[in-house]
């Protein structure tokens, strides 16, 4: 009789974009006279930029004439894309990367979930908390993390590192030495930063322990404060202890496209193996290669004229962060985050669960965030707004809440 993984039973459904949705359904199908705004969701709102689109068209054009036709990608990537991401994204920024240290992939969540399968299945896992709820999940689904604990909602083999208004949101190196770090910086879903002087804490703690730091910097181009780095590979030391993973989804709204990619220095080695080489191997073995038409839109991405469009996209959900920031602010709430990334973190008043908080804003505001405590135990009695819907849309949730905190 086939036996399927039973590590993937273990895992508690992923009921909360489910339960949003079926809550807010809910609430629509009752009271059909209400505009409900979404800021729950973290998916870009903003059309592709025209520079991105005619790199699309001309690649898809290209596809269509025999001497232009392109089949199988690279499995790595392709070499133009490679070199252009290591010069703008790395080298420009003093970090030493080479292009054949980029692994293109069709996205980040597939890397930062793929990524556990090149290390032992006994690897100890320390993760954020709250945090992007797929490192967990991806090491339960590999057997890794040991039995969960229903009241407290915690994995037995897993570090949790606490990130609250009591230590700024700024994890404290934990007293069990893990063998693998996800830190995520910007972070999701508190919107909060490391900055240059706090991350090279966590290299030379990586470097001294021979931990790995998985270091996930999605939301990179929303960082706009100086102390704040945009990779790790700003930090010394960083070269023998990190991996980091990048998106396209945020920066250039190819959430719907897919575009990722993954960096291995060659000097990082454990167990005396050079985990780029296993990285290199996996990706051969699994993965066929982005497709070209979008490898040519990402080069789009750091043309002149898509790099001032992207910005310009960039600038409008930051100009949402800052209304509602402000706005919440104003309205007496604690409000964290939304400076260096597209998302807003509030607490919930006294004595309010993040569930309550969400059915309240929900009914009396009509406007849908995202539970805390959905991104880890920790996230218990916050919540998440995201910058990422229309400035008119925002602008309305944030007076509707405004509103009522005043009533
Ligand atoms: N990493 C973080 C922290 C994210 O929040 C997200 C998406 O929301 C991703 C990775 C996924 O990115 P991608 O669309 O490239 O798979």
């Amino acid at each position: 009789m086939t036996k399927v993984n039973e590590n993937y039973l273990k895992l508690p459904g992923s009921y909360l974009f489910s339960t949003i949705g079926k809550k807010v359904a809910a609430y629509e199908a009752a009271n059909p006279d209400r505009r409900v705004i979404r800021l729950g969701i973290g998916d870009v709102t903003q059309p592709l930029a025209p520079a991105i689109i005619a790199a699309m068209h001309e690649a898809v054009d290209e596809m269509g004439k025999a001497e232009t036709f392109r089949g199988y990608a690279p499995d790595l990537g392709y070499g133009f894309l490679r070199e252009e991401i290591a010069r703008q994204d790395y080298q420009a920024r003093g970090c030493r990367i080479e292009a054949d240290e980029i692994f293109v992939s069709d996205g980040a969540k597939s890397d930062c979930g793929n990524i556990q399968e090149i290390f032992s299945r006994d690897s100890r896992v320390a993760v954020c908390d709250p945090v992007y709820p797929v490192y967990v999940d991806s090491n339960v689904m590999a057997g890794r993390t040991g039995e969960y604990h229903r009241e407290k909602e915690v994995w037995s083999n897993v570090i949790y590192m606490p990130c609250t208004a009591a230590n700024q949101f700024v994890p404290e190196l934990p007293k069990e030495c893990p063998d693998l770090i996800y830190l995520c910086n910007p972070n999701n879903p508190t919107g909060t930063t490391l900055t240059r002087d706090q991350l090279k804490v966590w290299v030379d703690y990586a470097n001294r322990t021979g931990a790995v730091i998985l270091y996930d910097a999605a939301y990179e181009a929303y960082i706009a404060q100086a102390d704040v780095p945009h990779s790790i590979y700003e930090i010394e030391g960083a070269r023998t202890c990190a991996i980091e993973f990048r998106s396209f989804s945020k920066n250039a709204g190819f959430t719907g496209v897919r575009l990722g990619f993954t960096v291995i220095p060659k000097d990082l080695e454990r167990d005396g193996v050079r985990l780029h080489g296993l990285w290199a191997r996996r990706h051969g073995t699994k993965f066929n290669g982005a497709p070209y038409i979008v490898q040519k839109a990402a080069m789009a991405v750091y043309s002149e004229e898509g790099k001032a469009q992207l910005k310009n996209q960039v600038a409008c959900y930051m100009d949402n962060a800052r209304v509602i920031y402000e706005g919440l602010k104003k309205a007496g709430y604690e409000v964290y985050g939304g400076v260096n990334a597209p998302y807003i973190w509030l607490k919930a008043p006294e004595g309010m669960s993040s569930w309550d908080f969400f059915d309240w804003l929900l009914e009396n505001a009509n406007v849908v965030g995202t539970p805390g405590s959905g991104f880890g135990p920790s996230g218990e009695g916050y919540f998440r707004l995201t910058a990422f819907g229309t400035y008119e849309n925002t602008a309305e949730a944030v007076e509707r809440i405004g509103r009522l905190r005043r009533e």
